[in-house]
């Protein structure tokens, strides 16, 4: 049978505010255990939260960038469940006013098309502490407890991993664009949970979902995602999904590439949601909707400013304009007099070619767009031939050389020079007598043959248009 794919993610975003969602406590990342704790986030009686403005401010960036209803009004409410990271017994949050409804975003597909997901709401929350498990013993540190979290619910439109993907990617772009939150997938400041059911293509009921919790890298998501929907898949096929797919929470295990449940329907939670008896509705006044009034220029904004401007295809501008870090390096080599095309192709598929196989993040690059703009430079003045300047990349990394420094060490300078290419050209056909009675008589395909030798002759330096128009005007 075949099946369609219905996913819905919810993502974490923890904000980059000072201080905490409801007390003064700072979010930095890395203190010892506890220090960052007070009578607030440690729940002692009598504490009372007041909500943090900043979280607001980032809360409403988000909302109109998404281009989604932004509240005026929204409610906190208290979700209740045990845990040892918890010390309330309840967490924070906007389950009936939320400050975000109703948004969407667009997804890139490779071939430069758009589809639009919709994002039912976006609320704030705070995080909770963690349990550290060290041998025997059990420790719970509340550093993280209270922290700002913007929790971001897509309408169920994803139709693959590879859409979920996407989605993600776009939301990550769009978060780390806003400077609302750092967005560490590794840190856990950007997280995503995954809901995931099948049904018969062409169905428009929804079956059963199952969520994947906590899924803290792209590859992750789609490996669990993949899993999840062969396994429903599998059951039904065997006339096992009753037995087999129930509304449960499951974990994804990188090590062995499977998910695997982590608490089913019995247990699984009432919450209990109430309106917090500690706070009254928040009303956003004008000096916040002042504050999150101007947006920086946005990724779809973005790419269709390098598309117009820079005929970039869609796919390049979005690759390019998904990673932050790539965009401040891309527009750094724009600065340089060089093709648009050329600096792409140079940025993407040389250099972080390069990169990602030595593991290198861009930000930690050691060819500055400077350095990088004079080799293309090289390139489009003739100096050296596309092929080499691979070469001579390879050595600017290696040794730190500049451009012209790395040509020089490897020799590579081409032979622009008529009388060097013309001699080179004269030995190959002496060479090759044969080959030139053949190509004579009609053997024309034998001309990239002949290309090919004075290259090799001239050890690749010499240009390789004035080899093409030179032996085309000595052996026609
Ligand atoms: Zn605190």
């Amino acid at each position: 049978m075949q099946f369609e794919t219905v996913i819905g993610l919810e993502v974490h975003v923890q904000l980059n505010t000072k201080t905490k969602m409801f007390c003064g406590c700072p979010t930095s990342f890395g203190a010892e255990p506890n220090a960052h704790t007070c009578p607030v986030c440690l729940a002692l009686p009598g504490a009372l939260p007041v909500p943090n403005r900043e979280a607001f401010v980032k809360a409403v960036k988000l909302g109109r960038a998404i281009e989604a209803t932004v509240h005026t009004r929204s409610v906190f409410d208290r979700k209740n469940y045990f845990y040892p990271d918890l010390p309330k017994g309840y967490q924070i949050s906007q389950l009936h006013h939320p400050i975000v409804e109703h948004g969407h975003l667009l997804i890139d597909y490779d071939d430069g098309t758009q589809k639009k997901i919709g994002i039912t709401r976006a609320h704030l929350e705070e995080d909770a502490g963690k349990n550290i498990h060290d041998g025997s013993v059990s420790k719970v540190d509340l550093n993280r407890a209270g922290t700002p979290l913007l929790e971001i619910v897509s309408e169920p439109d994803l139709r693959s991993a590879n859409e979920a993907v996407l989605y993600l990617k776009k939301l990550h772009a769009i978060v780390r664009y806003l400077k609302i939150s750092d967005a560490n997938m590794q840190e856990g400041s950007f997280r995503c949970d995954a809901n995931v059911s099948i049904r018969p293509r062409g169905e428009t009921k929804l079956y059963t979902r199952v969520e994947i919790k906590n899924l803290n890298s792209f590859k992750f998501i789609q490996k669990a995602i993949e899993y999840e929907v062969a396994r429903q898949s599998e059951a039904w096929e065997d006339g096992e999904y009753e037995q087999k797919v129930w509304q449960e929470t499951r974990l994804y295990d990188s090590v062995k590439n499977e998910t695997r449940s982590m608490r089913g329907k019995e247990e699984s939670a009432d919450y209990r949601y109430f309106p917090d008896p500690d706070q009254t509705a928040v009303v956003l006044d004008s000096s916040i909707w002042q504050d999150a009034a101007e947006l920086p220029e946005l990724p779809d904004q973005k790419r269709a400013r390098y598309i117009e401007s820079w005929a970039l295809s869609a796919y390049d501008a979005g690759v390019i304009t998904a990673d932050l870090d790539l965009v401040a390096y891309f527009e750094d080599l724009m600065k340089h007099k060089i093709a648009p095309k050329n600096a792409v192709a140079w940025l993407t598929t040389e250099l972080l070619g390069r990169l990602n196989k030595s593991g290198i993040a861009i930000g930690s690059t050691p060819i500055s767009p400077t350095q990088l703009a004079e080799l293309i430079t090289r390139i489009e003045d003739n100096t050296v031939s596309a092929k080499a300047a691979k070469e001579v990349l390879d050595e600017m990394i290696l040794s730190g050389l500049s451009a012209d420094g790395a040509i020089d060490k490897l020799g590579l300078k081409q032979v622009d020079d008529d009388g060097a290419i013309l001699s080179a050209i004269e030995e190959v056909l002496t060479a090759n007598n044969d080959s030139l009675a053949r190509y004579q008589n009609g053997e024309t395909k034998l001309f990239g043959f002949f290309v090919g030798q004075v290259m090799k002759t001239s050890g690749g330096k010499a240009n390789p248009a004035k080899v093409n128009t030179l032996l085309k005007q000595r052996i026609g």
